[in-house]
């Protein structure tokens, strides 16, 4: 067994939090619109901004909700087509489905990424795009947006655990019309719960702000042009998706950590993505070009191995105290399409089937160790080496 932070536990939410949380709950003053100014989810919205390089930030209760404002902030007919990569996790269609539009799946290559041909030829008969960055991959935004641009369709980005993430030179979520984070505890942001809205749009975060929860007024304690709010005033419904002071209060002081867990993150993902690649078992699919992640997991596909195989060698992984799941063998898995009953009808989606019936998912927190990361990678190449033993010698 391996001594190490189990490979889900979250870091330490740095001291800095702590006499700011003090303040509030001595106070009582958690909802962000009490106070005039400089409430702590609009510091937030603030910082995050400047941070990412948008105009425009809201924060919100998740990224699902950020994702469901984004799409009524399109201002999409009701039953409008939203393309959605098969790869992604269950609550991005949800959230489709939520905002009353329709979610078209489209096919996910074995590099995990939207399949380019197949989204072309998806994309004449849709009204929105959302392009879910699955565990960080990015998908090939120039061939995306291009193409997009060229019908007139907006493309909203799911980076909700993309963030840190760079594609030639931009900071992933700022590419599309909007872009969707998330601060629940897997992510690289750790609020328990919580979200985040980009857009250089005024007119869209105007209509988002107001739907988020800014009744009667309270959008004049948004920095945004004023007259976009006053064209939406009273026009839109309200719902309710604020972030709460105190989760702001717990993000802010990671802001300046940030920096750290990307690079740490980075360092054990390509440790052992080259231990990885240097055994016949596993394709660890390299990045596109201009494609900088900041990855807290690893992602491979296994070589060789019928379904048989596969279910040995994540048990021979699991006794050796490394969890590697299959998105497409582990029941229930959310991000496995064909478990989207919710949907109704279920499209075959055979080339994103195959990828995730031997795509393996192993988390990679940035706090473990380089000489941990070295015992998961000796774990996984040992696993798959017996689980193919086993099959010769039946
Ligand atoms: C986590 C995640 C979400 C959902 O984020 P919440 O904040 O939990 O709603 C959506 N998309 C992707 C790609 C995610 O990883």
């Amino acid at each position: 067994m391996l001594s190490q932070p189990g490979a889900f536990d979250a870091e330490p939410i740095p001291d800095a939090a702590r006499e700011e949380i003090e303040r509030l709950l001595t106070s009582g003053d958690l909802f962000r619109y009490t106070a005039s100014q400089d409430a702590p989810a609009a510091l937030l919205e603030a910082e995050f901004a400047s941070l990412i390089g948008s105009r425009y930030a809201l924060a919100v209760s998740s990224c699902s909700a950020a994702l469901f404002l984004s799409l009524r902030a399109l201002d999409l007919p009701r039953g409008a087509r939203v393309l959605v990569p098969a790869f992604t996790f269950a609550a991005v269609p949800s959230a489709v489905l939520h905002a009353d539009c329709t979610p078209v799946l489209v096919e996910c290559g074995r590099d995990y990424r939207i399949d380019i041909g197949d989204f072309r030829s998806k994309l004449s008969s849709a009204d929105a795009v959302l392009v879910s960055h699955m565990r960080g991959h990015t998908s090939d935004m120039e061939a995306i947006m291009s193409a997009a641009d060229e019908a007139g369709v907006p493309v909203v980005e799911d980076a909700a655990h993309s963030l840190g993430t760079i594609w030639r030179g931009r900071n992933i979520g700022t590419i599309g019309r909007v872009g969707c984070f998330s601060f629940q505890s897997y992510k690289l942001l750790n609020a328990g719960e919580g979200g985040m809205l980009v857009s250089d749009d005024p007119d869209l975060i105007a209509r988002a702000i107001i739907m988020s929860g800014a009744y009667e007024h309270n959008w004049r304690k948004h920095p945004v042009l004023q007259e976009a709010f006053a064209r939406w005033q009273n026009a839109l419904p309200l719902y309710n998706t604020r972030l709460s002071n105190l989760s702001a209060a717990v993000v802010r002081p990671q802001l300046g950590e940030l920096p750290r867990r990307v690079r740490d993150g980075r360092r054990n993902h390509d440790l052992v993505a080259a231990k990885l690649r240097a055994s016949p078992w596993f394709d660890v699919p390299i990045p596109l070009q201009g494609e900088l992640r900041a990855p807290d997991s690893i992602q491979f596909n296994l070589l060789g191995m019928d379904d048989a195989g596969v279910r040995r060698f994540t048990e021979a992984a699991t006794a050796g105290g490394v969890a590697v799941q299959v998105f497409g063998l582990s029941p229930d898995n959310a991000r496995a399409f064909w478990n989207w009953h919710f949907l109704g009808h279920m499209p075959e989606l055979p080339k994103t089937r195959e990828m995730l019936m031997r795509a393996c998912d192993v988390r990679l927190p940035a706090r473990l160790s380089p000489e941990a990361c070295v015992g998961v990678a000796d774990t996984v190449v040992a696993a798959a080496s017996s689980a193919a033993g086993a099959a010769r010698a039946a």
